[in-house]
């Protein structure tokens, strides 16, 4: 056994012993141990504080109870947390999301996540995620606007400027963030940036509902510009029909490649030729509806495939995961890459099991980390934060021109730390590098 192998196996030993049965979390933790354990392991300072395993354990997991009532005047409970994961370099920050699969364990490993993706985007934001195991599907308006605020009435007392600013994240979109920040300025008697992502009319930044999709496709193209090639024309698969794939979607096309997938829980739309404005719209509609996309109307140029994924149904050469966690495994990865595949960046948050990221490192497939491709959003949630405290909105195409530059140099970090011969592993590069700036602070706080 190698000494590095040695150093991973006593190390997650040790977390997985603390944190039992909590696989997600665990799969993000030995992500990031695998590349940064033996740098720690050089810096003695950085050893004696043992800061990676401090960081496996979160500030404070907050846990409350939602209870609210239905349309039917029944009383529903559901669970809520927040995770506060560090705020070495800066303020909890980290998007709410409701889901039935939340869970202490998808929030924790998010939360370690974000600590991670927040340091590299070179601003000082700490990292956490909260939500609840509330299901949207199916629910009124007035359903979702008595959950937000019961859920807010917990939360508030725990989040603010300067402590701790939550975002959106699945499920959890404009409309969620007006009720949850109405309520939070209800119950404080405060108007300030607790919330990023609101909208425009209260304080939000112009492009934030579009920066993590945008902000995904500027990194792959930056990812392209190594190899001296273009996005134009390139065809592009995706998955999820959210607001990440959805604004990836809309700028590859911008920029004038080919998307030829979008996708739900339904099922695959494929678009041989290429999606146009129209079929995106029509995608739009569908989720704003809360509708699935099984039956897309003719003339559009597109095809259902019931309850099948996107990855190798149709030749693509770029893929991007936006759905959710771990929905790329081996065989899916192999279907990709024997569809074309030769990049793939995520814009989900850990959207590959273990065993599909390997299959891809092996056959030498460009690969990129969400914690790189996906901070498009926070870092424009971070000049959110910024426009509030000066009282000073930006226009929209000052807040595009910085999130180019801060995608690219988030872009330029990770591949800084990761070149290796004339091959970029840019899943190394973003964890040493963001490892890096957190520990400083950390060692730099002593022991707490
Ligand atoms: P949305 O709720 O807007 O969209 C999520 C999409 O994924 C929906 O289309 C949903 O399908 C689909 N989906 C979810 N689970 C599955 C599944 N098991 N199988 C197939 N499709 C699925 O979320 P976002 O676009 O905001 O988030 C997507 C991902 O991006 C998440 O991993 C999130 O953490 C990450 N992310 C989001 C950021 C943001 O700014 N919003 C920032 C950084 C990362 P359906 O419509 O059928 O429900």
């Amino acid at each position: 056994m190698t000494d590095r192998a040695k150093l991973l196996q006593s190390f997650m030993g040790r977390v997985a012993a603390r944190n039992a049965g909590q696989d997600e979390f665990l799969q993000a933790v030995g992500e990031v141990a695998f590349d940064v354990l033996t740098v720690e392991k050089a810096h003695a300072a950085w050893a004696r504080a043992r800061v990676l395993e401090r960081l496996t354990e979160p500030d404070r997991i907050i846990g409350f109870r939602v209870v609210w009532e239905n349309d039917d005047g029944e009383v529903e409970i559901n669970s809520g947390w927040r995770v506060q994961t560090s705020n070495a370099i800066g303020p909890y920050k980290g998007g709410l999301r409701f889901s039935p699969g939340v869970c202490p364990s998808v929030l924790k490993f998010l939360g370690f996540e974000q600590v991670f993706k927040n340091a590299l985007t070179g601003l000082p934001l700490g990292g956490g995620k909260g939500g609840a195991d509330f299901d949207p599907r199916g629910r009124s308006e007035a359903e979702i606007m008595r959950f937000c605020q019961a859920f807010m009435t917990e939360l508030a007392r725990y989040i603010g400027p300067d402590e701790d600013v939550p975002a959106g994240d699945i499920n959890v979109g404009p409309r969620e963030i007006g009720y949850l920040f109405g309520a939070y300025k209800r119950l404080r008697g405060q108007f300030h940036g607790a919330l990023t992502g609101k909208g425009e009319a209260f304080g939000g930044s112009a492009l934030r509902v579009e920066a993590t999709g945008y902000g995904l496709v500027y990194f792959v193209e930056a990812m392209l510009a190594e190899e001296g090639r273009e996005l134009a024309r390139r065809r592009v698969a995706i998955s999820g029909k959210g607001n990440v794939a959805a604004h990836a979607a809309e700028k590859a096309i911008c920029e004038g490649a080919k998307v030829v997938t979008l996708s739900d829980r339904s099922g695959t739309l494929v678009a041989e030729d290429g999606m146009g404005q129209d079929a995106l719209d029509w995608v739009r509609e569908r989720k704003q509806a809360g509708q699935d996309v099984a039956d897309p109307p003719r003339g559009l140029g597109l095809a259902f495939r019931e309850g099948v994924a996107p990855w190798g149904l149709v030749e693509a050469e770029i893929g991007l995961p936006c759905a959710t966690q771990n929905e790329i495994d081996a065989k899916a990865a192999k279907s990709a890459m024997d569809a074309g595949l030769r990049v793939l960046a995520e814009g989900a948050n850990m959207p590959l099991t273990r065993d599909a990221m390997e299959a891809l490192r092996e056959a030498g497939v460009g690969y990129a980390p969400g914690k790189a491709t996906n901070a498009g959003g926070v870092a424009i949630s971070g000049l959110e934060m910024s426009q509030n405290s000066s009282i000073r909105p930006l226009d929209p195409e000052d807040v595009d021109r910085a999130l180019r530059r801060i995608m690219g140099e988030i872009h330029n970090r990770a591949a800084e730390e990761g070149r290796d011969g004339n091959r970029i592993d840019y899943r190394r590069g973003a964890n040493v590098a963001a490892y890096r700036k957190v520990a400083t602070a950390i060692a730099a706080y002593g022991v707490l």
